[in-house]
């Protein structure tokens, strides 16, 4: 069997270092790995519509920002298909197909649905649309036939939910769809990065985010502003590391070699965590630790986007022949449910 990848972001903002550890690495540590026989990579510019269906404009726009923060992270498009999400139709006709096979309880079950609903007071007055996202994302991992998604927590719910429908279909149409697997980071810190106020999770939407494209000064300003353990208020008082962002973000970007470079009185990570927690060590040290840490890692992608964002008609390109490539074998997928369906009548 054939393994393949499928994965995506929203074109809401620009990426994020959230998305970077959470997705973006992995995706191309696989692409590079030789180890797949296809790579998609998704703007998912239909489903940003579902909770921004007034601002068509800013997915509009963000478009070509995601894609920017692909290629400078370093998705290559002679390995990968990057592709418009909107641009191929049989994912919609998919989804209405697939809706048949879900309840509305199920979806309103679904525990991220549940938060997003929450965090986008959005209650009472649901969009269907956004509703139904899990099923139309479960349209898009089957139309790939996708074994494979490296994405971040918060999307384990939604490949459970795809699991379920891929069973059902199976069950009701015979054996059609693939199953897909989650791949998740292995660092535990990875999982889903916090903002850096101290929320759960760093989000486009929330505001709390340092992007991949930020200049040096904005990425220094915010590390400096960020939230630490309220309760560290002098140097000599004893510290919380866990569940501290600046530790988590030690935690998901720092290597040792970094210790030797910028703070030469710590071996590594454990001990600078067991000087905090003891007190002694001031928020603004291992602030600038981090600053210098996460300096190193955004400059060369930083610079790559520089240089693509001189090429954008280029960039269209990929993606006007990404999307061509891609609407190809969504096409076949949707003629093989077609006849399961038996919904195939000329
Ligand atoms: P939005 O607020 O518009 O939903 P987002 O910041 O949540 O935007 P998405 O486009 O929804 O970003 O997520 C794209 C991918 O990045 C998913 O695989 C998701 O799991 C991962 N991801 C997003 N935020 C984080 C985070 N803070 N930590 C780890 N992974 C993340
Ligand atoms: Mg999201």
């Amino acid at each position: 069997m054939s393994k393949i990848i499928l994965t995506g972001d929203r074109p809401t903002g620009r990426l994020h270092v959230g998305h970077y550890v959470g997705s973006l690495k992995e995706r191309v540590r696989l692409q590079n790995s030789g180890l797949y026989d296809e790579v998609y990579i998704m703007i998912a510019d239909a489903q940003a519509l579902t909770d921004n269906a007034e601002h068509p404009e800013k997915v509009r726009q963000n478009i070509i920002q995601v894609a920017l923060d692909y290629l400078a992270c370093g998705i290559d498009p002679e390995k990968a298909t990057i592709f418009i999400q909107s641009m191929v139709p049989e994912l919609t006709e998919l989804t209405f197909y697939y809706m048949n096979l879900v309840t509305v309880s199920r979806v309103q079950r679904n525990p991220t649905v549940k938060a997003e609903i929450q965090q986008k007071n959005f209650e009472s007055s649901i969009p269907v649309g956004f509703f139904c996202y899990p099923i139309s994302q479960a349209a898009d991992i089957t139309a790939f036939r996708a074994t494979t998604v490296p994405a971040g927590e918060d999307q384990m719910p939604m490949i459970e939910q795809c699991k379920e429908i891929v069973h059902k279909f199976n069950s009701v149409y015979g054996e059609t769809l693939t199953e897909p697997e989650i791949v998740l980071p292995t660092n535990q810190a990875c999982l889903r990065l916090p903002g850096i106020d101290g929320k759960a999770k760093m989000s486009k939407s929330l505001g709390n985010c340092i992007y991949l494209s930020d200049e040096p000064d904005e990425i220094k300003k915010k590390v400096m502003s960020m939230f630490t353990d309220p309760n560290h208020l002098r140097v000599e008082d004893p510290g919380r590391v866990d569940g501290n962002p600046v530790f988590i973000y030690l935690d998901a970007f720092s290597k040792p070699e970094h210790f030797a470079e910028y703070l030469p009185d710590y071996q590594n990570l454990d001990e600078l965590k067991a000087h905090y927690t003891r007190g002694g060590l001031g928020d603004v040290k291992v602030k600038k630790f981090l600053n210098n840490v996460l300096q190193e890692e955004l400059a060369p992608i930083r610079e790559r986007r520089k240089m693509w964002e001189q090429r954008i008609p280029d960039v269209y390109d990929i993606l006007k022949k990404g999307t061509e490539v891609a609407e190809k074998k969504a096409a076949a997928t949707l003629k093989d449910v077609r006849a399961a369906m038996q919904i195939n009548y000329f």
